[in-house]
């Protein structure tokens, strides 16, 4: 079995977080031999006759899109390994901003980089927006999380290369998290770093805007374990995904509503930079962007991205 993991426009987290299988990955090696991945070997190119390829990151340059539909071409099984390469990542978030200013940002208005001000010349030519690896290629298995935790990787990598079947669970954030719904009274919009929440009661009821209910599990709730909201590092909840009726905003504003009795329209008020706070980790997929109520149209910069 020869196994890859090919990196694209992403922080290498998620190359980390299958390292961070500590001893698991000496079972791994067992099973299979790791014949490519720049972050962790010197091989340049991916072989020909690869099994299972995981990709990372999401296609934010004409190099990631020709690295993505190479490992495709050389891999019988590929898997997207991560919430960038899932629905954008954070990756996803360039598209807030238009190309100049992204530039002058990493190149051009940065003294370090070139005393002259210029772009590189082999920097790789940019797409016009952000892609998931599924709005590019056939992907068979999609493994979210930024990065995958540790738990969740083990109960899948290798199963997956033995064959064996994978049984997971499908629901929310929601289901691994222990805090009570407790009393909604006097509910209004907190900023995550206004006061210190209960510990023992919902957050969203609160008034924090955890978005546990709209979020994929896997993480066994790490946040809300520790008293942060949930702010959906694992991408959508299938739920979401499934129906093209039903996006982040719209469910969270909905979830919102029935707890509080307020009406939507007065929390759609009070809900500030629905960029970053709603669409942080899934910006970049065409298939979060198509559903006809999603707000990330609103958010994305008409200037030059695009
Ligand atoms: S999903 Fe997170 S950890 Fe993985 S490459 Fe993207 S930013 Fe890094
Ligand atoms: S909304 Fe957040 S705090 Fe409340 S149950 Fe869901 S994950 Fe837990
Ligand atoms: S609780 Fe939410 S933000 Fe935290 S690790 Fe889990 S999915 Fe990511």
């Amino acid at each position: 079995m020869k196994i890859a993991i090919e990196e694209l426009a992403g922080c290498s987290g998620c190359t980390i977080a299958v390292l961070d299988l500590h001893e698991t990955i000496l079972d791994l090696v067992e099973e299979a031999d790791i014949v490519y991945s720049p972050v962790i070997m010197d091989v340049k190119e991916p072989p020909e006759d690869i099994d299972i390829a995981f990709v990372t990151g999401a296609v934010r340059n004409e190099e990631n899109q020709e690295r993505l539909k190479k490992i495709r071409k050389n891999s019988r099984v590929l898997v997207a390994l991560g919430t960038c390469a899932c629905y954008g990542g954070i990756s996803g978030l360039s598209m807030m901003s238009g190309r100049e200013d992204l530039f002058k940002m990493i190149y051009t208005g940065v003294d370090t980089v070139k005393e002259d001000g210029k772009i590189p010349h082999d920097v790789p030519e940019f797409l016009y927006r952000v892609f998931a690896v599924g709005d590019m290629v056939k992907i068979d298995y999609y493994i979210p999380g930024c990065p995958p935790k540790e738990a969740r990787l083990r109960e899948i990598i290798l199963p997956l290369i033995k064959g064996d079947t994978i049984r997971l669970s499908r629901k929310s954030v929601c289901s691994e998290c222990d805090r009570k719904m407790g009393e909604v009274k006097d509910w209004s919009l907190k900023r995550r770093h206004v006061g210190i929440p209960d510990r023992n009661t919902c957050l969203l009821g609160q008034g924090y805007l955890c978005l546990g209910p709209v979020t994929f599990c896997g993480c066994n709730a790490a946040c809300p374990k520790n008293n942060v909201p949930c702010h959906g590092c694992n991408g959508p909840s299938l739920d979401i995904l499934r129906e093209p009726c039903r996006d982040i905003y719209n469910l969270m504003v909905r979830r919102i509503a029935d707890l509080t009795d307020i009406p939507s329209k007065e929390i759609e008020k009070e809900l500030y930079d629905v960029g970053h706070i709603m669409y942080a980790f899934t910006m970049g997929s065409e298939v979060m962007e198509d559903k006809e109520i999603s707000k990330i149209r609103e958010v994305i910069s008409q200037e030059g991205n695009r």
